[in-house]
């Protein structure tokens, strides 16, 4: 505080926040409290959510870090703080993780094929893909560092190296990653790992006495599921059932039910996944308990699951007893100039229902099972993606409902289930009242919403926002916070029109958005019952919820 006095007079001048660390703002907004000296409130709108990253996550040491310059700067796309040795394919890094190296794992982009490098690195680092590129969304989900879409790194991965402003990066060399900033730093820094003190717990639970919002998690495993408990999650707003067909023990069994010549082959590929999924979602229910749990069905384009590479095809079809030609042919077939606009979403379950029922019997199986074993009353939902007509959603739901109460029958047993669908379709947005017809439930997927709302493609559109933020077209990343002027209007439009034929739908956002402070106060402002977001921000999501109803409480 500034002040002056004059001929006895007090004048103050001017006041400015003190700057202060994650830990010391909390300590200093708790310890006012206990001395009676500000509500608790008050408490919780001094802190910035944001700020709690930092005390989840791994920091560089701050002497080390002052003395470092950046060789370059991608998007900050997971946060915290990671060093080790660079590696280009998840296999190498996974490799030697397992030596006991500490490992970047270095891509152009990831893929669902990188998971158990992306496990095993402390950090990842890409050059292609934007705030929901799978880089970003998995890092963020497992709580691990990443940097993404660093434009000024040149990736090879066959020649096995990076080159940032002129200098190479080899297999091995060290590099440190700052996915709180986006800065990338050549060497080694040294880290600090982070400490949770009693003032996080005192303030989570004020938090929670405040908000209304309930604060749901995105996990696809029991590991993410629990660590997201861990933070204070309610439920799962979205299990993205897609991750778990990526594991050795099951991809054969996908790629013989994708290029299964008749139903029957299918049926037969997708019988094989079924006690693998059903066995899947029955850890998931034993961590979460008598939690909710949103379980989405098959959502990516089908060749995301198919090798690429001649020679990966070749091997391939050996092991599958087909000729080079005929799988080359099947791959070929599957590719799309537009997959994200292509074959995927329910789209795959309007071709093959019995994709479908596989995933609700197991879903249905499994759930009925730890009933049985746990005594937990478990609830799933069975959310329908890329939803943008009616009758495709009935379509759909007939095929889920018919699956469910047939399991139902079998086993003698009555458990409640919801059916419900994304809203991440513009058109389903405008036409949200005949959807809520057929919909027990929305979850706002706001990753699909902004891209088609906007036409960016999520993947791309890295590449040419920073010239907009230069620019001053945008001053943020409409991927990562709400465009509330237009994706918003449609949710907006789409909270009125579901409630005005299903007055008490349950409303949800499950997109990157859930995770975000001021995306998170505009889901207060229009009526949404959770947010959904990963493990590491259910915190964040938990003090900003609480912000959210606190600012209403006083007319803030
Ligand atoms: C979304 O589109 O917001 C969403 C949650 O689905 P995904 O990111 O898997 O497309
Ligand atoms: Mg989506």
């Amino acid at each position: 505080m500034e002040f002056t006095i004059e001929k006895g007079k007090l004048y103050m001048l001017q006041t400015r926040s003190g700057k202060r660390t994650a830990a010391a703002a909390l300590k200093v907004a708790v310890d006012l409290v206990e001395e009676g000296l500000i509500t608790k409130q008050e408490a919780l709108l001094l802190v910035d959510p944001r700020q709690l990253d930092t005390l989840l996550h791994p920091t560089f040491e701050p002497n080390a870090l002052k003395a470092a310059t950046p060789i370059a700067k991608g998007l900050p796309a997971s946060p915290g703080a990671a060093t080790g040795h660079i590696y280009f394919t998840a296999e190498a890094a996974a490799e030697a993780a397992k030596a006991g190296q500490k490992v970047i794992l270095v891509r152009q982009e990831t893929s669902p094929e990188d998971i158990e490098g992306m496990y095993a690195a402390e950090g990842i680092l890409t050059s292609r893909g934007g705030m929901t590129s799978h880089a970003a969304v998995v890092a963020r989900g497992i709580g691990t560092c990443c940097v993404a879409g660093c434009a000024d790194a040149l990736i090879s991965e066959s020649a096995k190296n990076m080159i940032i402003g002129g200098k190479t990066y080899n297999e091995g060399d060290f590099i440190s990653l700052d996915g709180s900033t986006g800065n990338i730093y050549g060497g080694e820094l040294p880290t600090e790992e982070p400490t949770l003190t009693g003032d996080f717990a005192t303030l989570m639970e004020w938090a929670d006495e405040y908000r209304r919002l309930a604060i749901r998690t995105n996990a696809d495993t029991p590991r993410d599921a629990q660590q997201a408990l861990d933070f204070g999650a309610e439920g799962i707003g979205l299990c993205r059932t897609e991750h778990m067909f990526f594991e050795e023990d099951r991809i054969p069994a996908i790629r013989e039910m994708i290029v299964a010549r008749s139903e029957d082959e299918r049926r037969k590929a997708l019988a094989k996944l079924l006690p693998l999924q059903k066995s899947d979602f029955k850890a998931i229910y034993e961590v979460m308990g008598d939690r909710a749990v949103t379980i989405r069905l098959l959502d990516p384009p089908l060749h995301e699951f198919l090798p690429h590479t001649d020679s990966d095809i070749r091997a391939l079809a050996t092991d599958m007893g087909l000729t080079f030609e005929e799988l080359k042919s099947t791959v070929d077939g599957l590719q799309e100039m537009n997959p994200m606009l292509g074959h995927r979403g329910l789209r795959l379950a309007i071709t093959y229902p019995e994709i479908a029922e596989m995933q609700t019997r197991a879903i249905m199986e499994a759930a009925v099972e730890v009933r049985q074993e746990k005594g937990f009353n478990i609830l799933p939902e069975i959310m329908i993606p890329l939803v943008g007509e009616v009758k495709e959603l009935k379509f759909v739901k007939d095929v889920v409902v018919k699956t469910a109460e047939a399991v139902l029958e079998e086993k003698g047993v009555k458990i409640d289930y919801e059916v419900g669908t994304m809203i991440e379709v513009p058109r389903a947005a405008l036409l949200a009242d005949e959807i809520a017809k057929e919909a027990e439930f929305f979850s706002f997927g706001t990753n699909d919403l902004t891209q088609m709302t906007f036409g960016f493609s999520r993947d791309d559109a890295s590449k040419f926002l920073d010239d907009y933020y230069e620019k001053q077209i945008f001053d943020s990343d409409p991927f990562a916070r709400v465009d509330q002027k237009g994706v918003g209007k449609l949710m907006r439009m789409a909270v009125d029109l579901g409630k005005s034929t299903r007055p008490d739908i349950k409303l949800g956002i499950c997109g990157e958005h859930g995770g975000d402070p001021s995306s998170i106060e505009f889901c207060h402002s229009i009526g949404l019952d959770y947010v959904s977001c990963s493990p590491y921000r259910v915190p964040i999501a938990r003090l900003a919820a609480a912000q959210a109803q606190i600012k209403d409480d006083l007319g803030k």
